[in-house]
């Protein structure tokens, strides 16, 4: 097994678990009962685990990248709510044009670390922002 991503919340890993549970790939969360009874143990145990198997990874990337742009057309910025929020690298954040090339050829390991950086307004997170259509 190979851990694809980790979340903080039990909400988004559980989204993306049942996506890739409808393309019909194997694949478990760990670590979510502890993150669920105690959010503050989260950084602790780095938080939830999508795990694959290792033979499913190329697809499981594919599904991934289609997921995350689905995802970020929903999104909307708590800022300017504007919807123009793009996955990028960290240490690339502030040139746009730069961020736009890493992002489009970085592969999708968690080991990059990337932010959610509103392109109107420079706002960035970690993670999405939960105010998205997905809750409505
Ligand atoms: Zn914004």
């Amino acid at each position: 097994m190979v851990t694809v991503r980790t979340f903080d919340n039990y909400f988004s890993a559980n989204i993306l678990l049942g996506r890739l549970q409808e393309s019909g790939i194997e694949c478990y969360l760990f670590d979510e009962h502890t993150v669920t009874i105690d959010p503050l143990l989260t950084n602790a145990i780095g938080g939830i685990k999508l795990s694959v198997r290792k033979e499913d990874l190329a697809m499981v990337t594919g599904v991934l990248k289609e997921f995350d742009e689905a995802f970020l057309q929903a999104a909307r910025c708590p800022r300017c709510h504007d919807n123009n929020i793009l996955l990028v690298p960290k240490q690339a954040a502030g040139n746009v044009i730069a961020s736009i090339l890493t992002w489009l050829f970085s592969s999708y390991a968690v080991s990059i670390e990337n932010v959610y950086q509103c392109q109107q307004c420079g706002y960035e997170s970690k993670t999405l922002p939960e105010d998205n259509t997905l809750h409505n």
